[in-house]
Order: structure tokens, then sequence, then C-alpha cells
């Protein structure tokens, strides 16, 4: 995702308004490497600018995906997440916190799953699903054994 002055400039170009709001969910968004959801933007966002409406910060999103600049990710049918990082990236997930992490993955193109040769693969997603160091660090501290459940999970859309 580009910076918030170009991101403004590139509204302008399409003929959108920028607001006082866009241009604080713009600074939000960039570089943001926590995958936030409209919920989690739009509290962030709240505490910076009380009265900013859900609508609007859903309503940027979906422009700033539709002009490319972000994309959204959707990890095992919880709510749909938004990424500013658009190079190729695969993701880690923690299943106590839902902290998500983004993870490089040799090879993940060259995947051939055998089942879906009538479909026309456009993009290879691995999430891997597991516990994170602090999750793990008060699992610890309560007496929890570790959980040794860790699955990779692939998506093709
Ligand atoms: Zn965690
Ligand atoms: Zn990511």
């Amino acid at each position: 995702m580009q910076s918030p002055t170009a991101l403004a400039a590139l509204y302008r170009s399409h003929g959108r308004k920028v607001t006082p709001q866009r241009q604080l969910l713009f600074q939000l968004m960039h570089e943001n490497d926590q995958h936030p959801t409209a919920e989690a933007l739009f509290a962030e966002a709240s505490a910076q600018m009380p009265g900013i409406s859900l609508r609007t910060v859903y309503q940027t999103l979906n422009e700033l995906a539709e002009m490319g600049e972000l994309q959204f990710i959707d990890i095992g049918g919880g709510p749909t997440r938004f990424d500013p990082n658009l190079d190729d990236h695969h993701h880690v997930v923690c299943s106590d916190c839902g902290h998500i992490r983004d993870v490089q993955v040799s090879g993940a193109a060259a995947l051939h799953p055998s089942g879906a040769e009538d479909f026309v693969i456009n993009e290879v997603g691995v999430v891997f699903q597991g516990v994170c160091s602090s999750c793990e660090k008060s699992r610890a501290k309560a007496g929890k054994s570790p959980l040794n459940k860790t699955f990779t999970h692939v998506y093709q859309n």
C-alpha cells in the first residue's frame, strides 16, 4: 500500500473526496502488519477521531481494495482481515488470540492440488495455524500442556 500522501492523490484522481476520516484510515493502514479486522481498525480510529463511523471504515477499506492498495484475507471463516502488504507472502495465525503474522513460504506457488484439475488456479495462500509465543507462555503459567496440534491449511481462490 502506498503512503498516505500518495493515496490522497490517488483518491483525488479517481474523483473521490479525501476527508480527514479517510486520511486517518490511510495513516492507520500504512505499513500496518497487524492484519486488522474492520472492527479493530474502527476502534483504533475512534480513539483518535471520535464520531468516525464503522460504515466509513468499511467503505474506505473496500475502496482501497478496489484500487488494489490492500487485500482481504479470510482465515478459516473468521471475520475478514485487511492486509496492506501486497508482496507475495503467507500467514501464520495464533489459534488462541487470533494474531496473524506474515511469513515467507518457499515453493508455495509450485504447489499442485490433485482434484482441482478443472480449476484455473489464480493464487495460492498458505495459512499455518499454531499458538504464538505469548499465548504459549500464558498456557505454561496456567499449567496447561502445550498444544501439540499444528496443521496447515492451504486455500485457493
Ligand atoms: Zn496468541
Ligand atoms: Zn499479510
